[in-house]
């Protein structure tokens, strides 16, 4: 099979392979679409067990961000790009600087962030030689770090599901167990469920992180893995991807899914299987684009001669949620998965940019 032909490729405009002998940065940059602007979407440095292994996943996850910022309805295409090696033994500021020029000779069709394996301090070293990255911390469209923007966006999915389904304005008298809730985005996101009246079951495996989140927010804590076994009104996965798999899918006694992780389908029939069994799914990739959005108002400041606008960002999150409400109506009306609606409304916006481009 060629590169053309791998179901992987599907779509990409561009990949682009940089190596730099004297920092052994090795590193491919997967272009999926520039259609609704610069294709933006991180850089992950993962140890890849080969260069194959690395283009497979670099394709995946750009396409993904095509889809992220296209469902977010932000001005951007969707790319990626992955250093190949250990972030814990191999990472040099040099190798940042190399990556940095690696992009740089792209010309501002692709714009990093950071994302596994890579910081914001190693983005801000990128950025002494190139101006295609964002997500940094200071100067002045500086959108600092995403977590709350991305458990702001959780919480109103939150509401929005309990709206769905209880038709209620706030949490009151319902339960939401929250998976990863010592985390960036799940404290945040504890704080905010538990002040909106909601009564919650957390865990996580830092413990005392965990002890503190349950203190201030009156919840009770269960081990990690019980945490599928429990009875509340929504699950709010914030931890790990594929959470949601045939384990741990006929031990959850909840009414939806609405949590920040990435990837929480294990496969696409858990969706399917989900939906059936009348769980309504909150899709991920909408759920947690806060984060997103918020870096998006760092390009958009840029672009603009602006500064970090948080009114801009408050736009797009209410923007974000009119689409989640659309994807709930779509799913009812049309019987079909909430996560197949959300890749329906995504690949509808990118065709039609696609199509208003000139031959
Ligand atoms: P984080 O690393 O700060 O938090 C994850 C938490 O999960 C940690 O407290 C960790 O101890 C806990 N955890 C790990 N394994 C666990 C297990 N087996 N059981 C219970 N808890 C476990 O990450 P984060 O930034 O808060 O992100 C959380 C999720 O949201 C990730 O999947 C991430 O990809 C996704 N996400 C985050 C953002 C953001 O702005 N931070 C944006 C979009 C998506």
């Amino acid at each position: 099979m060629t590169l053309f032909d791998s179901p992987s490729f599907a779509g990409h405009e561009g990949v682009h392979a940089f190596y730099d002998a004297k920092t052994g940065l090795k590193a491919i940059v997967a272009v999926h679409s520039t259609a609704r602007g610069p294709a933006v979407g991180g850089c992950r440095m993962w140890n890849y067990a080969s260069s194959e292994e690395a283009l497979t996943d670099v394709l995946r996850l750009s396409r993904g961000m095509s889809y992220k910022n296209a469902v977010a309805d932000l001005e951007m295409g969707g790319g990626k790009s992955v250093i190949i090696g250990d972030a814990k033994t191999q990472k040099t500021p040099e190798l940042f600087r190399a990556f940095g020029r690696a992009i740089n000779t792209l010309g501002g069709c692709y714009y990093s962030a950071e994302d596994v394996g890579v910081s914001v301090a190693d983005i801000a070293e990128a950025r002494t030689v190139t101006e295609y990255v964002l997500g940094l911390s200071d100067g002045p469209w500086g959108s600092g770090d995403p977590s709350p923007v991305t458990a702001e966006g959780v919480f109103r999915s939150n509401l929005a599901t309990a709206k769905r389904i209880w038709g209620q304005d706030d949490l009151n008298g319902l339960t939401v167990s929250v998976q990863g809730a010592a985390g960036h985005v799940g404290a945040y996101l504890c704080g905010k469920l538990h002040a909106a009246g909601a009564r919650l079951i957390i865990t996580d495996i830092a413990e005392q992180a965990l002890r503190e989140v349950a203190e201030r927010t009156n919840a009770e804590i269960v081990a990690p893995d019980a945490i599928y076994d429990v009875q509340a009104d929504i699950y709010a996965p914030c931890a790990l991807g594929a959470t949601l798999n045939p384990e741990t899918l006929p031990r959850l006694k909840v009414k939806a899914v609405c949590g920040a992780a990435n990837n929480q389908l294990a496969t696409p029939d858990i969706g399917e299987r989900l939906a059936a069994s009348g769980v309504l799914y909150a899709p991920d990739y909408v759920v947690n684009a806060g984060g997103i959005i918020n870096v998006a108002s760092e390009l958009t400041a840029r672009q603009t001669g602006g500064v970090y606008d948080p009114a801009w960002v408050e736009l797009k999150l209410v923007r974000l949620m009119e689409t989640l409400n659309e994807i709930f109506d779509r799913a009812a009306d049309e019987g079909r998965p909430t996560h197949e609606i959300a890749d329906a409304i995504a690949e509808a916006r990118i065709q039609a940019a696609r199509d208003a481009r000139p031959v």
